[in-house]
């Protein structure tokens, strides 16, 4: 219908293609407010100028953890192994990030995860993982925000592979205080015994997806969980890592 009123238009000298696309499709940069015509608008949240601007991981990290490195596993990650085997990252959670993703998460901007979970899907390979789940969030926090962002970006990542997205198997069975607000040592102990697995993972290859990694605390917690109902592998799928001041 729309193809064939375009046509009409055309035909009829009454309309160029990319005016008409400027017009359907025109929307604002997040960050400066620069016109942007994109034929897929929720993907294009900020303009190339800024895209380009944003804070990107350094593709010289561990590949483990995602902190700084040459490249090579870090010293941490040799001496004292993480229950995840990989991480992959887009962005330091630096500025604009960390504004970006607190209007994403209690601004119920929901088209950010579109184009955070398109990012991230140009960093991962989901045919490697047999199963992608969202890092749960507790049924109280979800009542209380009315959804979960990682399970948001977890859709777009499987969008091709809809029978790999599992947000039934792991559950949070704790409900765990804000960990931003505390030390390394306090949310390794809060996190304890948060999460309940169900069901046999025997063998599995499996990513987690959330939107930021602060201390890693809690995908640690899950992959260890998940580890123990069998998963051969795991990796986070993060947007943001957070990567500790010197
Ligand atoms: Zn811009
Ligand atoms: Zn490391």
């Amino acid at each position: 219908m729309m193809q064939s009123i375009i046509n009409w238009l055309k035909n009829n000298h009454m309309l160029n293609y990319s005016d008409l696309v400027n017009t359907l499709f025109k929307q604002k940069c997040l960050l400066c407010d620069a016109n942007i015509a994109a034929l897929q608008p929720n993907i294009h949240a900020v303009c190339l100028a800024c895209l380009n601007d944003l804070p990107w991981h350094p593709k010289t990290s561990c590949p483990q953890c995602g902190l700084s490195s040459s490249g090579q596993s870090c010293g941490r990650c040799i001496s004292a192994p993480p229950d995840f085997d990989a991480t992959h990252a887009v962005f330091l959670y630096n500025f604009p990030i960390d504004a970006m993703m607190q209007r994403y998460k209690y601004g119920s901007m929901l088209s950010l995860c579109t184009f955070f979970g398109a990012l991230l899907n140009e960093k991962v390979s989901p045919e490697t993982v047999d199963l992608i789940i969202p890092m749960p969030m507790h049924p109280q926090r979800l009542q209380e925000r009315g959804f979960n962002q990682a399970l948001e970006i977890a859709k777009v990542l499987s969008k091709n592979n809809k029978e790999k997205l599992d947000y039934k198997s792991a559950e949070r069975q704790k409900l765990t205080p804000p960990q931003a607000s505390f030390p390394l040592k306090e949310r390794v102990k809060n996190i304890k015994g948060a999460f309940n697995v169900n069901g046999n993972l025997t063998g599995k290859r499996i990513a987690i997806v959330d939107d930021v990694m602060t201390t890693g605390a809690s995908l640690n917690e899950l992959a260890k969980t998940l580890k123990k109902a069998g998963a051969s592998h795991v990796e986070c799928w993060v947007v943001a890592r957070t990567l500790p001041h010197k």
